[in-house]
């Protein structure tokens, strides 16, 4: 159990890719911090089941955010994972839309990552670990906002890296290919709609034709690449974007 004794903060954890590193941290003796939506029921559930505490601020707003950090206390690692998609043409793409998906998928990782830092570099040792995309390193037609945001994430990865690389904290991203999870899910509808396609369509002739491997990337393979970020051994990697994309952005 290498992280006894640590704390831990996963945004964007009552769900998916999230969930699964919230998971990994504990099964290796981390106290976590879960945040995140979702019915209270299932939120006291997966609290219990992982001895978890949680946060359920809104972070697209930074005075939530604030309150968030102050409640979690110093941190040894923190995983900025919340994300939401919306999928329309540049021009008719709502631009509150816009607002939300740049200040969840990009702003928030820039206030917990000025608020968490102090703590990690007096310790001498913090990991950040950034969960961004494959859309950080290459677009998709109608995801103006998430490849905006997430190629914004890619790049704070890489200056925070930078100031943070004497201190003992190393600062990373990890871009997944498609993952299922209900962020994926939940695109099917539009891009059906936008592209005239069938569901079927979408998940072989969009979703699985961007991965050579035609196959989705699962949770657990993201969570374990989290992991390992946080061992003494990973020390080494910092101001990465290491790709799990099952060969996506090879092409
Ligand atoms: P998901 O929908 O399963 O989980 C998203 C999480 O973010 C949930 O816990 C949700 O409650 C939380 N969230 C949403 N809005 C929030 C807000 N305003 N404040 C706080 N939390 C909020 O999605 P996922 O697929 O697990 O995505 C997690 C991350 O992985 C995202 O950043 C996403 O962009 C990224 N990602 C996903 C895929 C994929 O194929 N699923 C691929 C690459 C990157």
């Amino acid at each position: 159990m290498f992280l006894t004794g640590k704390t831990a903060l996963v945004t964007g954890s009552t769900s998916g890719i999230g969930l699964a590193i919230a998971r990994a941290l504990v099964s290796e003796g981390a106290a976590v911090t879960l945040n995140g939506f979702g019915d209270p029921g299932e939120i006291a559930r997966l609290r219990a089941e992982l001895g978890a505490g949680y946060s359920d601020a809104d972070l697209t707003r930074p005075e939530a955010i604030e309150r968030m950090m102050a409640e979690a206390g110093p941190l040894d690692i923190l995983v900025n994972n919340a994300g939401i998609q919306h999928v329309a043409p540049v021009e008719s793409f709502p631009p509150e839309k816009w607002d939300l998906i740049i200040a969840l998928n990009l702003s928030a990782a820039f206030h917990t990552i000025r608020l968490a830092l102090p703590a990690m570099k007096a310790k001498g040792w913090g990991r950040v670990i950034n969960t961004a995309s494959a859309h950080s390193l290459v677009a998709s037609p109608n995801k103006a906002a998430y490849v905006a945001a997430k190629h914004g994430i890619a790049g704070l990865t890489k200056t925070v890296a930078l100031e943070a690389a004497t201190s003992g904290v190393t600062v990373n991203c990890i871009s997944p290919g498609y993952v299922w999870t209900p962020l994926v899910e939940n695109q099917i509808p539009d891009t059906m709609k936008t592209r005239g396609l069938t569901r079927e369509a979408v998940v072989n002739d969009v979703m699985l034709a961007a991965q050579p491997t035609r196959k989705f990337v699962t949770v657990d393979q993201v969570a374990a690449l989290a992991l390992f970020l946080c061992r003494d051994e990973a020390s080494a990697i910092t101001g990465a974007n290491l790709s799990m994309d099952g060969g996506w952005t090879a092409q």
